[in-house]
């Protein structure tokens, strides 16, 4: 039987252990983690994600400060924001929920964050210092994957690794930090000439296409990892609850696998947390905390 990788599972498992640290070393540092989050216009995703940080800081003891900003807000003004927080002693993670609405300059407004608070890890420096492996703050999709893999002891030094998407946000970064763990790593796109070729290739295949139900079994090599992080919500026409889907036909592929992560409950819990251990890790660096939280940084 295929294992399932069961990131709601290991996401509370390592929030328990947030909670303790941070309840532990508060009275050292006199305040909370501080945690703050600026969306900008209303779409209604990133309104849920929003939420469920909130939700999530709340649990472990992170005092969460969210700005919800309307689109006519000017650049400058944002900036100004991102300025304002990066001097804020009671913010140790600052980040910009994406998307955002096209006039904005996205690029721009991220790289005005302190990479020390730059809890997304997306901030040039900390991709240029990923490029380096050097230590930094990590963008949180990649490194729940990579702390998801290690909890059932998967190895990824030596395999075959096929991440599809190149995007800032997950294919990127996530090839990076698998090629500095000494996987063999191939990154594909939209331009990529028989990707299904490729992908039977896969010891561990990792879609972030953003395309619903792309890969069917025919893609995947017998007892291959699969790691599903595309999210899409499908609505029917009796207008009932929206039923989630990834980029994986999970069902026609799991009998064929070693290994799956399930939508939801696989990928997506783990984003949320390890976006609250880059905070905590920051709050930790600021007041000189014991460092037992390395071992959940990749
Ligand atoms: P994105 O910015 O739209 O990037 C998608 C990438 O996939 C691009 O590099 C694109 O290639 C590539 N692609 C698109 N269609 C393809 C195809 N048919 N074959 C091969 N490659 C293809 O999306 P993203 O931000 O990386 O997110 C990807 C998915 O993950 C989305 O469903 C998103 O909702 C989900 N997501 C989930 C989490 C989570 O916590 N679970 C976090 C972030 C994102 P080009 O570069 O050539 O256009």
């Amino acid at each position: 039987m295929s294992l399932k990788l069961d990131g709601k599972k290991l996401s509370l498992e390592i929030e328990e252990k947030l909670k303790n640290y941070i309840s532990v070393n508060k009275t050292i540092a006199k305040r909370k983690p501080g945690l703050a989050v600026i969306r900008i216009g209303e779409d209604p995703a990133s309104g849920v994600y929003v939420k469920n940080k909130e939700k999530a800081c709340s649990r472990v003891g992170i005092k969460s400060y969210i700005f919800h900003l309307k689109d006519t807000v000017e650049q400058n003004k944002v900036e100004q924001l991102i300025n304002k927080l990066n001097l804020d002693k009671d913010i140790d993670g600052m980040l910009l929920q994406l998307p955002i609405p096209k006039k904005f300059d996205e690029q721009r407004l991220i790289s005005y964050i302190n990479p020390e608070k730059d809890v997304d890890g997306l901030n040039e420096q900390n991709i240029g210092k990923l490029v380096k492996n050097e230590p930094a703050m990590r963008s949180c999709t990649p490194a729940g994957i990579i702390n998801l893999l290690r909890s059932q002891n998967i190895t990824i030094e030596g395999k075959n690794i096929v991440v599809i998407g190149r995007s800032l946000l997950v294919g990127k970064p996530l090839s990076l930090m698998l090629l500095n763990l000494n996987g063999t790593v191939t990154m594909t796109h939209s331009k990529t000439t028989n990707l299904k070729k490729i992908c039977q290739e896969a010891d561990i295949l990792i879609a972030a296409a953003g395309k619903p139900n792309l890969i069917d079994s025919s893609f995947v090599k017998d007892g291959a990892v699969i790691i599903d992080v595309g999210i899409h919500r499908l609505t029917s026409s009796d207008k009932s609850k929206p039923r989630l889907c990834g980029d994986v036909l999970l069902g026609d592929v799991i009998p064929k696998v070693f290994a799956y992560t399930p939508v939801p409950g696989g990928v997506g819990p783990m984003t949320v947390t390890m976006l609250l251990v880059n905070t905590i890790f920051s709050w930790q660096k600021q007041f000189g905390l014991s460092s037992n939280l390395n071992d959940l940084l990749p």
